[in-house]
């Protein structure tokens, strides 16, 4: 099953070393990058120096001691800010862009708003599998001694790189693109089938 144990306790800017509280801090904090748990794992389980380090078998944020301000955590990093020198020259394209900039906070706003749940929810990634850059593989300083609840996060995470690598290996970008859409589903669908014992 997805593993989504949680101290029941950490409220979403906050955390301990429990997969889903560290999971839903990362999306509150950093809504911009991680809008569900798959998108937070890959960035946890599969991205070397982000922050992370391996302690006594659980992922812990190297800067805990650093507090994200809310208006850090909401300011777009997809989306530009509106140029001031367009309010000038061409007043209607400032609005347009101040709108896109705006409607941007207010989707990170709802991400944020909905941490808790979403660390729970496996999604699509949010980069093309078939990029050539697109790196694929769990980061290599797993320790020996990976707690069980860190252990199971790793292999949903794992299902996840290996589908996408045989998929891109095997077939037409196309496929490729309609598989990782769907890798949420896709990824619970494994963890239902492991959990039953059928892998
Ligand atoms: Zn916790």
């Amino acid at each position: 099953m997805t593993n989504t144990n949680t101290c029941e306790t950490c409220p979403p800017a906050q955390s301990c070393d429990a997969v889903t509280c560290t999971v839903q801090k990362l999306i509150n904090d950093y809504p911009s990058l991680h809008a569900n748990r798959t998108q937070a794992l890959y960035r946890l389980l599969c991205h070397t120096g982000n922050g992370y380090e391996w302690s006594k078998g659980a992922l812990v944020n190297v800067f805990a001691h650093y507090d994200r301000t809310k208006e850090k955590a909401l300011k777009p990093s997809r989306v530009p800010a509106p140029f001031e020198w367009l309010k000038e020259h061409d007043p209607d394209e400032y609005q347009q862009m101040a709108q896109a900039y705006e409607a941007e906070r207010e989707r990170l706003r709802d991400i944020r708003a909905r941490a808790t749940e979403l660390a729970r929810t496996p999604g699509p990634l949010d980069f093309n599998p078939v990029d050539r850059d697109a790196v694929l593989t769990l980061r290599h300083d797993m320790p020996a001694d990976l707690q069980p609840e860190w252990r199971a996060a790793a292999d949903e995470i794992d299902d996840v790189v290996r589908l996408l690598r045989e998929a891109r290996k095997r077939h037409q970008e196309t496929i490729v693109k309609q598989i990782a859409g769907h890798i949420g589903e896709i990824s619970h669908a494994i963890s239902r089938l492991r959990q039953s014992g059928h892998t």
